[in-house]
């Protein structure tokens, strides 16, 4: 077991700030340092980070950590990695310079080269090998634009001279004074050229796509040695990296096929563990990667709602109806009656399962006696309705029956939410003592790699802050619901009809 002294630092680098967490042995949290960076908006619908930013921020909190915990370097004795997914960072391999500024997930420049692979009839071959949906929301389409479009980045990548990496991979080249060029299964799961079955880069979408494979970083299991960042004459050990919605899965600690975790945080994704094989969706759902540890490859299901915190701030800052997101919850259960008004958040289209981008956000059922009240209270249940609509679709395509759901993410915290979430689903809503399960899954992982933990530790570890289980009877659960489904297909293809 870990001595006393030593700890393990997570760095959990996010789409909006960047993270060092201090994990001691006995797998809590003991300081963290936050800070954020510029986001960059160059036109509608396109969305940079300058990967400068995104180093910078993250070497600063880790030194900061150190100094405001009063840590000395020798008592850390690993480093673990969780990232923003997808985000793509090209750099000049001589000199070290990013070649272009990184394309964050969130944008959406290459939909036309998405749709010319779609036309090429790729979608089938996409989804059997990489378990994704061709989208721009993953990096091989950003590789290429990037390529077609910064002067002379196809004839130096051609040449072997740039390399490709995710956030992860662009920190531990840096961390490794540019020994290490690597990632792990996960990221490299959401690239849209890695074979999730062969586990390596995926030859014929390399092909299609033009990228040539000397960019492409080595993948490794998510436990692993990584590489050693060197400072003031030390060596820490970097040993795990893994995207940040695996790290939340891994970090609420299921390990079990069939169980799952939802973060509520911006919009919701939820995870299932499927175990060892992957299984492919007839819902809408991706198939990824989990993580690779000893030895073995774990795959999960995911399904991401768009808005769904987010419809929380849109209460906030558009209508106005609180001032605060907190503020939800008293509003909410203030109201003792029935609600009948439905809030369909649909204000950028409909995700999984529906996938209809002509959706539009719509209010049903409004009398005249609907106040304020009503619509914050729909507002916050239609979190709950979407994440029972991605709960049914992951519980078809698994074939299985989820016993419980454990939580996580910023709106986790809103105990009517919890409470309806459970009402909703009629199960089990896990709310674990600390909510910080990204940070904790690298931590977890890293530790694991170097012998101190094991799985049943990190089992043994983990506490509850609170059980919600259902109190609603079956039919006005089954009635509430009818009523959701029926809200949704009302407010679909509003834009094309
Ligand atoms: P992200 O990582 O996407 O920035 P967080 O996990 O930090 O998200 O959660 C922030 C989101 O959660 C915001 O969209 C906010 O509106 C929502 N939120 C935070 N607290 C509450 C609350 N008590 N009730 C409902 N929503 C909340």
């Amino acid at each position: 077991m870990i001595s006393e002294k030593k700890y393990i630092i997570a760095l959990d680098q996010g789409t909006t700030s960047s993270r060092a967490l201090l994990v001691n042995c006995s797998g809590e949290i003991v300081g963290i340092e936050q800070q954020e960076f510029p986001q960059i908006y160059p036109v509608s619908g396109w969305i940079e980070h300058n990967p400068k930013d995104i180093l910078d921020s993250q070497l600063n909190v880790f030194k900061n950590l150190l100094i405001n915990q009063n840590i000395s370097i020798n008592q850390v004795s690993s480093i673990g990695i969780t990232n923003q997914r997808e985000t793509t960072i090209i750099w000049d391999k001589q000199t070290g310079e990013p070649i272009y500024n990184a394309i964050v997930w969130q944008d959406k420049r290459t939909a036309p080269i998405c749709e010319d692979l779609k036309k090429r009839g790729l979608s089938k071959y996409v989804k059997e090998n990489t378990g994704l949906i061709i989208d721009s929301y993953f990096s091989a389409t950003k590789i290429k634009w990037i390529l077609d479009n910064v002067d002379g980045a196809r004839k130096k990548a051609k040449e072997g001279n740039l390399l490709f990496g995710t956030v992860d991979t662009w920190l531990v080249w840096n961390l490794t004074n540019r020994k290490q060029h690597v990632t792990d299964y996960t990221n490299a799961s959401r690239s849209l050229i890695y074979n999730i079955n062969s586990l390596e880069w995926d030859q014929k979408l390399i092909n299609e796509l033009g990228i040539p494979m000397s960019m492409l970083p080595e993948v490794k299991p998510s436990a692993s040695h990584f590489g050693d960042y060197e400072i003031g004459g030390v060596k820490i050990p970097i040993t795990s990296i893994i995207g940040d919605q695996q790290a939340a899965l891994f970090g609420q600690a299921c390990f079990k096929k069939g169980e799952a975790k939802n973060t509520y945080g911006t919009g919701c994704f939820m995870l299932m563990n499927t175990g060892e094989k992957p299984q492919y969706s007839k819902n809408g759902l991706l198939t990824t990667i989990a993580w690779g540890l000893n030895g073995k490859v774990v795959y999960a299901l995911e399904g991401s709602i768009f808005i769904a915190g987010a419809a929380i701030q849109w209460l906030r800052d558009e209508v106005k109806l609180i001032s605060n997101a907190k503020e939800s919850e008293k509003i909410a259960q203030e109201l003792a009656e029935d609600n009948p008004v439905y809030v369909v958040p649909a204000f950028a289209g409909l995700g999984a399962p529906y996938w209809d981008m002509y959706a539009r956000g719509a209010i049903f059922g409004l009398t005249r006696d609907t106040g304020q009240r009503h619509i914050v209270r729909a507002t916050l249940d239609s979190l709950a309705y979407q994440t029972r609509d991605i709960l049914e679709a992951m519980q078809n395509d698994a074939e299985v029956e989820l016993k419980s759901l454990k939580v996580d993410g910023g709106a986790s915290a809103n105990n009517y939410l919890m409470q309806f979430q459970a009402d909703i689903l009629n199960k089990e809503v896990i709310r674990p003592a600390s909510v910080e399960s990204t940070a904790l899954g690298a931590a977890y992982l890293a530790g694991i790699t170097i012998g101190l933990w094991t799985e049943k530790d990190v089992l043994s570890s983990k506490s509850i802050d609170t059980i919600f289980n259902s109190k609603m009877a079956e039919e006005n659960r089954s009635k509430k619901y009818k009523g959701w489904q029926k809200a949704i297909k009302r407010s679909m293809s509003w834009e094309n009809e």
